[in-house]
């Protein structure tokens, strides 16, 4: 196989200078298994950063699902097939009621864009409130609300709050949601959404108890607003709690999205909603996504849902999650650079005290350590945590001992 240098060098010769990589020494992967990436010396080094493979790397599951269904049949939702259905059927199950109709898309810029066109045909408005250093995707619309894509600029109709990430913005979240409404109103702009992602990753992961949301929506939909829960990070049960992130926020919104986990690795993506969000914007357009909803994505999808529910991956979410969360706090008590653990279940965001240079050492002395994790937050101080599901008190040890090391 290539040795990393060579690799680093075609990959600057063909590809586009907007690709990045992680780590200031690159990590060269050629293969993983549940919890593990494996280097070209067969180096292991352990997966704490990657929200994709929620089920674990390559699952053997997923493998034969996905070889048993593109040996079958692959094809898109112009013919009649099962799969779609049946993905579907599965996928509103975990659902409050109200919940009850499915797009299937590939990606989760694909489902927020979507998302953003439903809510501003449902409405007939055009503003759209996201928190302050939100990711929202990669569409020209959603780069206009992705402050953390460096873009450096809103779209038009576009409106900022502060994220809840600490208790001060938690409990003021609701009342500067109704503030940029009045702004709105006062510049003749009709509210379509409010746009989260319900765990607020690259805002630094929110705090708890999320009371806060169910207020906000509020404000929103008395404004004519539909509230959109993006559940591209916190879905399929990560955050140890239930299935989707807003359930933690006792609220259910108007239109649900969701991606990198549904597939485990795999383009699988959703828009869920209220069908009676769904039946105007149907009135008055179609919509067909060629790869949506394709037969060997929902064989995919389908098996991801089987093995969350067979290794009840929920549940290990909530308590290797509350392991973890009680080993850091234990290493900030002794670690003044450790600041504030947040986060639920699997996600977790820990603040580092001293800024982002000491964040970025962190980050990268656990990489050369074997330890994958990420950082995050407007600052660049937050350390983000997410494993796949499939995490063990073993790998919570080894974790918790490197960042010790380090710290
Ligand atoms: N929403 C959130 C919260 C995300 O983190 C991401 C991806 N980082 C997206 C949407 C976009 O998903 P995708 O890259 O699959 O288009």
């Amino acid at each position: 196989s290539s040795s990393t240098a060579d690799l680093l060098a075609r990959r600057r010769r063909l590809l586009a200078p907007t690709y990045g990589l992680f780590y200031e020494e690159p990590v060269h992967i050629t293969r993983a298994s549940g919890v593990w990436m494996y280097g070209p010396d067969g180096r292991a080094y352990l997966d704490v950063y990657n929200n994709v493979p929620v089920v674990g790397h390559c699952h053997p599951q997923v493998v034969e699902a996905l070889a048993h269904q593109a040996a079958l049949l692959n094809t898109h939702t112009r013919y009649l097939t099962e799969k779609p259905l049946e993905l579907a059927e599965r996928l509103l199950a975990t659902f409050p009621s109200e919940l009850a109709t499915a797009i299937f898309t590939c990606t989760g810029s694909e489902s927020n864009d979507l998302a953003i066109r439903v809510s501003k045909v449902a409405t007939g408005g055009t503003g759209v409130i996201i928190s302050e250093w939100a990711y929202h995707g990669t569409t020209e619309t959603l780069a206009g609300m992705s402050p953390s894509s460096g873009m450096g600029r809103l779209g038009t109709h576009v409106y900022t709050v502060p994220a809840p990430i600490d208790q001060e913005s938690a409990s003021q979240f609701a009342s500067r949601v109704q503030a940029c409404i009045e702004t709105m109103r006062a510049a003749g702009v009709k509210p379509a959404a409010l746009l989260v992602d319900t765990i607020f990753s690259s805002d630094g992961v929110s705090a708890d108890p999320p009371g806060y949301l169910a207020a906000a929506a509020e404000h929103v939909r008395a404004a004519g607003g539909l509230l959109i829960a993006d559940e591209v990070q916190p879905g399929f049960g990560r955050t140890g709690h239930s299935m989707w992130g807003f359930q933690r926020h006792g609220v259910v919104p108007d239109l649900v999205t969701m991606g990198k986990p549904m597939g485990n690795g795999h383009p699988v993506s959703a828009l869920i909603a209220r069908p009676e969000v769904i039946a105007e914007f149907a009135r008055q357009t179609r919509y067909f996504n060629t790869f949506g909803g394709n037969t060997v994505a929902c064989a995919v999808a389908l098996a991801v849902l089987d093995i969350i529910e067979q290794e009840q991956l929920i549940t290990n979410a909530r308590e290797i999650g509350a392991q973890l969360r009680r080993g850091l706090q234990e290493l900030a008590s002794r670690h003044p650079t450790l600041g504030a653990i947040r986060g639920a279940g699997l996600f977790i965001g820990a603040q580092i005290t001293t800024g982002k240079a000491e964040t970025t050492r962190i980050v990268n002395a656990l990489r050369q350590r074997g330890v994958l994790i990420g950082s995050a937050g407007r600052n660049g101080d937050v350390l983000k945590i997410r494993p796949p599901l499939v995490f063990k008190q073993e790998h919570v040890d080894q974790l918790l001992g490197t960042l010790a090391q380090v710290l």
